[in-house]
């Protein structure tokens, strides 16, 4: 039986929820809470830019783990890549080229470059590839 209050659907499976109510257990509770916090910090960064960035949030650890696996990127490239509006991204890159995470650099062709500031975090995927 559902646990969800005042449902009486049966489940499937033992799980603790019907489908209707999958959104009260806890652990989809938790991700659809950083996914809305995530949407709200993107919001305020655009209408703010960096000042609204949280360094140690999804956003801006993603942005800096995407960097450490696949190396510098233009910001264009990462806008489409990471599918952040490209206002949005710059607020994140400028946060983190403040808290000195990241440099900014310039292709000849006049595109924004955003790499690593410390290139030793950038990960050697190439070990990997010798388990395969
Ligand atoms: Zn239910």
């Amino acid at each position: 039986m559902c646990r969800s209050h005042g449902c009486d659907q049966t489940t499937r499976e033992g799980k603790p929820f019907c489908p209707d109510h999958v959104e009260e257990h806890p652990y989809v509770r938790e991700i659809l809470s950083t996914l809305q916090r995530r949407e709200e910090e993107e919001e305020s960064v655009r209408c703010r830019g960096s000042r609204a960035v949280d360094p140690g949030g999804l956003t801006a650890r993603e942005l800096v783990l995407h960097l450490s696996l696949h190396g510098a990127r233009t910001v264009e490239r990462l806008s489409r890549e990471l599918q952040l509006d490209p206002k949005v991204l710059e607020g994140y890159v400028s946060a983190l080229v403040t808290q000195g995470l990241v440099s900014l650099g310039r292709t000849n062709r006049g595109s924004t470059v955003v790499r690593l500031t410390d290139e030793s975090q950038v990960l050697d995927l190439s070990s990997l590839d010798e388990c395969a």
